[in-house]
């Protein structure tokens, strides 16, 4: 019985909640001030698909985004790409054109998807809901809005989208 494994690489601006986002889909758990543990690349979670067991490997970064500085490591074999930029950032979400670039100029074009995270401060938003849409359909990438925190479109939307896309 082969196993199957997929590298799956999470990328975007610092605190977007990227690696909130990994430890809510893994470990099941929110904390407010997750730290990553030293030493550690990635988390797994075993998952069924089409009766086949596969690790989802979810690949995350110690914050080196921050300074552009993500080795080509990370992305090495990556099969699906988690794009994520935060409701209350701008930034974040201007630059995910880019982030997109360098997954591609590393590993080519794979699965994809866009989340929107931290909907539950959607009053604070500083991006158009127009906006957003508009980018994933130029982008063509499936759209998820979703909060970590809240624990919305975590396991349904975002990772079983990308499952999926792996699988086909
Ligand atoms: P990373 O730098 O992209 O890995 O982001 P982190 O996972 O470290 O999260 C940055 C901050 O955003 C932390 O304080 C998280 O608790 C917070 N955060 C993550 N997801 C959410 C969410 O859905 N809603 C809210 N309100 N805060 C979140
Ligand atoms: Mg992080």
């Amino acid at each position: 019985d082969m196993e199957v494994a997929i590298k799956v690489v999470v990328v975007g601006n610092g605190a977007v909640g990227k690696s909130s986002m990994i430890q809510r889909y893994c470990k099941g758990i929110f904390t407010k001030d997750y730290k990553k543990t030293i030493g550690v690349d990635f988390l797994e979670r075993q998952i069924v698909i089409n009766n086949e067991d596969v690790r989802l490997m979810l690949w995350d970064t110690a914050g080196q985004e921050e300074f552009d500085a993500i080795t080509k490591a990370y992305y090495r074999g990556a099969q699906a790409c988690v794009l994520v930029f935060s409701t209350t950032d701008r930034e974040s979400f201007l630059a995910i054109e880019s982030w997109k670039e360098k997954v591609e100029a590393e590993v080519g074009d794979i699965p994809t998807v866009l989340v929107q995270n931290k909907i539950d401060l959607l009053e604070e938003t500083v991006i158009k809901n127009e906006e957003a849409e508009g980018l994933a359909k130029r982008l063509k990438l499936r759209f998820y809005r979703a909060s970590v925190k809240e624990d919305m479109n975590v396991n349904e939307g975002v990772f079983n989208t990308t499952s999926n896309a792996c699988n086909q």
